[in-house]
């Protein structure tokens, strides 16, 4: 068995100028292709542009934006840069926010994702004789055959187990002995909540030992209650199915930050305000251009998910480059009194608190026409009895809320149980306001 800690040695330790080099091949190559697209050919005509203005990825801001709204008026196929009879699978978004979209794969394409997908899993370590399970929902969800695809190519024992059904989940973890585990991070803490209520002990009854969280926005505080409740090490994995689904950016063993391939991506950070790049280490939009597609190559999407590119070199020696955390989606930001917060900034207190579950639930309200934010978070167990505890924790959690998002919400402690479940991503808020 190879012991490199590499999947693609030549790709993964490129240099900046190689991977600047085979970014403009690439480039090259992609626009020439997308000429075949009727959207983009009609695009570029519009714009007085033609192949050859476009050389280096220097040369990306003279094309327009690709949005959301684009792959939705030219649903269901006309992004596509190949004939239908070239493609072999299509996936929807989720439609998390609003009508879904399509996107085409050809042969080549699901070849590539199921090597990016290997890569990242070899990176944090999984091996061909791992089991890996995977326990997102199949079909449509990208994270469901994206996985599966993925660490089959790496030569594991793959239990495409699918979404819910937590008691059969972890019969299969001790039964076939499972190393590796994809779940999304709010799966994480019900796995380990129903283990304890059959008296599994995750370190002494299973071999779990690496978790791949990703699909939603969760703080450094929730990885590490994860890590501590499974005893395992859990990294980070972005995608979306715009990018084909996982497998886009993936934290290595450093655990500081996703190394996003540029070989099949070009990465750009915009203001999403003016769109204009803002510098590497700042906050923006995360845009995207596809450069290792067939038949749906996306020039310069916008993906509406808010990061930065963390400065400096890592560690681990990949020279691509790194985001961070995902902050949300620009459309998960809520505007209250004015003032603009993210949901991961109340997960980042909240999680703070060790007598704290996982499980919270934000919702705007208006009362008499004034809008106000309840904050109901679940409390563990064993502080059932503990009243006094449980409102001076209400006070200090409130007051700390109040320094982050700069408005004083309504901080509820509710027992284990009270907040509603979803089988999916979790549904973090809800908002009830007026509409005026
Ligand atoms: P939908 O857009 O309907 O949710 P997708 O399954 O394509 O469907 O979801 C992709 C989105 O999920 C990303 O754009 C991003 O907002 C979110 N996402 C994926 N991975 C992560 C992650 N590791 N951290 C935070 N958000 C993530
Ligand atoms: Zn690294």
């Amino acid at each position: 068995m190879s012991v490199s800690p590499y999947f693609h040695p030549e790709m993964e330790t490129l240099s900046r100028s190689g991977i600047e080099a085979l970014q403009s091949e690439r480039l090259r190559a992609t626009v020439r292709h997308c000429m075949n697209s009727p959207f983009y050919k009609k695009r570029f005509a519009e714009c007085g542009l033609t192949p050859d203005d476009i050389r280096t990825p220097a040369d990306l801001y003279k094309i327009p934006f690709t949005t959301k709204q684009d792959l939705r008026d030219t649903y269901p196929f006309g992004i596509a840069s190949v004939p239908l009879e070239k493609c072999v699978r299509l996936h929807s978004s989720s439609g998390t926010t609003g009508n879904p979209t399509v996107v085409l794969h050809s042969a080549r394409d699901l070849d590539q994702w199921a090597e990016a997908v290997a890569r990242c899993l070899w990176m944090v370590g999984c091996r061909p004789d791992d089991v890996f399970q995977n326990s997102s929902g199949y079909g449509m969800f990208t994270g469901g055959l994206g996985f599966q695809y993925g660490a089959e190519r790496l030569g594991m024992l793959t239990v495409p187990a699918g979404a819910g059904n937590t008691l059969r989940q972890i019969k299969f973890f001790t039964d076939f002995g499972t190393t590796v585990v994809h779940a999304i991070p709010s799966y994480a803490g019900r796995l380990y909540e129903v283990m304890c209520q059959n008296g599994i002990d995750p370190r002494r009854d299973t071999k779990l030992r690496t978790l791949v969280i990703g699909a939603e926005p969760h703080s450094e505080d929730t990885r590490r209650r994860i890590e501590d409740m499974l005893g395992v090490k859990a990294y980070n994995s972005f995608g979306m199915s715009e990018m084909c689904g996982p497998g886009v950016a993936f934290e290595c063993p450093e655990q500081n930050g996703m190394h996003i391939w540029e070989d099949y991506y070009i990465v750009e950070i915009v203001d999403p305000d003016t769109l204009e790049p803002v510098p590497d280490g700042e906050v923006g939009e995360l845009v995207l251009t596809t450069i290792n597609r067939e038949a749906m190559p996306l020039l310069r999407y916008r993906t509406r998910d808010l990061t930065r590119i963390l400065p400096g070199d890592c560690p681990c020696g990949r020279a691509h480059k790194r985001l961070d955390r995902m902050k949300g989606r620009s459309d998960d930001m809520i505007i209250l009194k004015g003032v603009n917060i993210f949901p991961i900034q109340i997960e980042t207190v909240l999680m703070k608190y060790q007598e704290l579950a996982s499980d919270y639930l934000i919702t705007l309200e208006s009362h008499e026409d004034n809008d106000m934010m309840r904050v109901e978070v679940e409390f563990k167990e064993e502080y059932l009895d503990d009243y006094a505890r449980l409102q001076n924790l209400e006070r200090d959690i409130t007051r700390r809320l109040r320094d982050e998002i700069l408005v004083t919400p309504l901080v509820r402690l509710v027992p284990k149980g009270t907040l509603p479940v979803s089988e999916g991503k979790a549904v973090r808020v809800k908002d009830l306001r007026k509409q005026y």
